[in-house]
């Protein structure tokens, strides 16, 4: 108390640097991501292409089986427990968020994206520095565990260079989020499944033995 206009600038700054921190980690969930992608050329060889990537929340959003998006949904019902992690991080987000939109009168109408880039705009007082903290450090720790679920599930992803066992399919075009077209493999193989992305037929787990056979494989890769 015997600083009193020190204390209120050190009060000011704190705020600001934790407003920032909030703006930051809501921008690292929420905000569009800078990436790259392999694609063909047409003399044969790849080349690497800057893409936008959707956001950290929308791709764990289209991750899920039963979310949009998904190729996989109806496969939900054996879902690996990879996914039932990432389920467990969609409720986390949405049951949080909730409670932030009734302690600060969020509008409700909104989506969660909307949410989230409302409490950044809130008139935060001194007094609420740790209270932003707290709420920045939480979206941060979202930011790295969706990171860490949504790379594991890269690597888990990998294309089957053979022609679909049910519509003859081997290559598809796709337009990325960039808005380029990218070529790539008709069959993709994750660890829920194996999926036609031209026809939409599908293997669980269990018809692996029997795709690899069909193919002509000796063994599906990436699966024991
Ligand atoms: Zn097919």
């Amino acid at each position: 108390m015997t600083h009193p206009e020190r204390t209120t600038t050190d009060t000011r700054e704190r705020l600001s640097g934790v407003r920032e921190q909030l703006d930051d980690a809501v921008q690292d969930l929420i905000g569009v991501r800078h990436g790259t992608i392999t694609v063909d050329t047409p003399s044969g060889g790849t080349t690497i292409r800057a893409v936008y990537r959707d956001s950290v929340y929308t791709e764990m959003l289209s991750e899920l089986p039963g979310f949009q998006g998904t190729a996989m949904g109806s496969v939900a019902a054996s879902m690996p427990p990879l996914w039932i992690d990432g389920l467990a991080w969609l409720n986390d987000v949405h049951a949080t968020v909730d409670r932030w939109v009734r302690t600060y009168q969020l509008r409700a109408d909104l989506t969660v994206t909307e949410q989230l880039d409302a409490l950044t705009a809130l008139t935060w007082r001194p007094q609420d520095v740790p209270l932003v903290h707290d709420i920045a450090d939480t979206i941060r720790h979202w930011v790295r565990q969706a990171v860490s679920l949504i790379d594991g599930e890269e690597h888990r992803k990998m294309e089957l260079v053979a022609a679909c066992p049910s519509c003859g399919t081997k290559v598809v075009f796709r337009r990325d989020s960039g808005g380029d077209v990218v070529r790539q493999a008709a069959l993709s193989l994750t660890i829920r499944g194996c999926v036609c992305l031209a026809c939409k037929a599908q293997w669980g787990p269990p018809l692996f033995e029997h795709l690899a056979a069909v193919l002509g494989c000796e063994q599906v890769p990436g699966v024991a």
